[in-house]
């Protein structure tokens, strides 16, 4: 695969060279936070150690220079949404942020009680609890549109739901727990024919396939930096012009104000008018470079070898027939979900393959609602990221066997 050459990649991450219980490590809690490169290591490192100051703020050398790196990884983020301008990025500290802004600023004043935000089964708690604070204090109605037994989620079922008096809907790109690619393209012009704003949760999916926000046309799109290579505390969100001018600001503090007097206050333009306070400005730079350093090696590439590892992995998990795997469209990401035939707690399931120095994450990855859907209480989740390779599936499905002989 052109530009694509997994065991040159692997050596860009430096921790995936270390051991884990004696053994090398094979990491494949990505769905939870990925592994960093070296250039965003070294870029946070330069940061601190040559380039840092405040932002926003100097006249002076250092945060001119902090500055002018911060503010061009806004840039940065829009061309790999393919977003039409910087304008449309808000930076923030990532999903959670970006949805409890929407929540806050853009749907708390405009809903009252009875109105609805539709939402699939799959969502990650992210994209739940925001809403049911809005269910709490203002009486919203929350809709809850299920998956089939495979784990798809059905765009007209999500239209089908949709009422006069549907005011969001609010959904996964693809679920954190199933690896479900949710079509939220159609999911959009649905919703837009009838007029409803669509919020999508791209935490899951940026990190495995192109994204042109455009494209789907929705109207808010949001991620988060460290699940995406780069440095925890980062992310954005992408909102149109349209859906921004609507919407309040929701932290209030410098920054984001063009003049404050006893009496009143006056705003930033957009974005900054949503941005508070200081911003992470290393953890910023860094997503920046972890975005430039993945535009490099082409999403479209990274898509392809993932794809690869996914039916690699699938065709082995099939036979293991003692395995639960939840979830199984065939158009998914490269996110196994699993629970073991007998008593084994998932916890048991992680706890043996660590020993293997394999990490998966068990329980119920914030998606307690999914959880309920499926009737199970938790799962254990190998979910890849770009520097997986087959002989690392072949691990995993080793160490499950041995798992089947300890638990099963
Ligand atoms: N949405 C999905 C689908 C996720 O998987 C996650 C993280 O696991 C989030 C939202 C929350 O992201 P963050 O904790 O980075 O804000």
């Amino acid at each position: 695969m052109k530009n694509f050459d997994v065991n040159a990649i692997r050596a860009d991450f430096p921790i995936l060279a270390r051991q884990v219980n004696d053994k090398p490590l094979v990491y494949l809690d990505n769905g939870a936070s990925s592994q960093k490169p070296q250039v965003v290591i070294d870029a946070i490192t330069n940061a601190y150690s040559h380039e840092y100051s405040n932002v926003h703020r100097g006249l002076h050398y250092l945060s001119n220079v902090a500055t002018e790196k911060y503010e061009a990884v806004r840039a940065t983020i829009a061309k790999f949404l393919n977003a039409a301008s910087e304008d449309d990025i808000i930076l923030n500290s990532g999903t959670t942020e970006g949805i409890n802004m929407v929540a806050y600023g853009w749907a708390m004043p405009r809903m009252a009680a009875g109105d609805e935000i539709v939402l699939s089964v799959m969502e990650h708690h992210a994209n739940i609890v925001p809403w049911h604070f809005l269910r709490e204090r203002q009486g919203v109605v929350l809709k809850w549109v299920e998956t089939d037994a495979a784990g798809h989620l059905d765009p007209a079922k999500v239209a089908a739901a949709i009422t006069d008096k549907t005011k969001l809907v609010a959904i996964t790109h693809v679920s954190n727990v199933l690896g479900s690619k949710v079509d939220v393209k159609e999911i959009t012009r649905l919703a837009h024919a009838q007029g409803v704003p669509v919020l999508v949760d791209g935490s899951q999916a940026a990190v495995h396939m192109p994204v042109d926000v455009r494209d789907i046309g929705c109207d808010f799109y949001a991620i988060t930096g460290h699940k995406l290579y780069g440095p925890t505390g980062s992310g954005a969100i992408y909102v149109t012009r349209e859906r921004m001018a609507e919407m309040r600001p929701f932290i209030g503090g410098g920054d984001m104000i063009r003049e404050v007097t006893r009496e009143a206050v006056s705003y930033n333009d957009p974005p900054m008018k949503f941005e508070a306070g200081t911003p992470g400005i290393v953890q910023t730079i860094g997503f920046g470079v972890a975005l430039e350093y993945l535009m490099a090696l082409g999403m479209g590439n990274i898509a392809r070898h993932e794809e690869q590892l996914k039916t690699y992995a699938q065709s082995r998990l099939q036979g293991l027939n003692w395995l639960n795997v939840q979830g199984n469209t065939p158009d998914k990401a490269a996110i196994f979900s699993f629970t073991l035939d007998g008593a084994a707690h998932a916890h048991d399931i992680s706890t043996v393959l660590d020993k293997k120095g394999i990490a998966v994450r068990a329980g119920h990855h914030c998606a307690q609602p999914l959880m309920a859907h499926l009737g199970v209480t938790a799962t254990a989740r190998a979910s890849f990221g770009l520097y997986n390779t087959t002989q690392e599936v072949d691990k995993l499905i080793e160490a499950l066997e041995l798992c089947h002989e300890l638990l099963g």
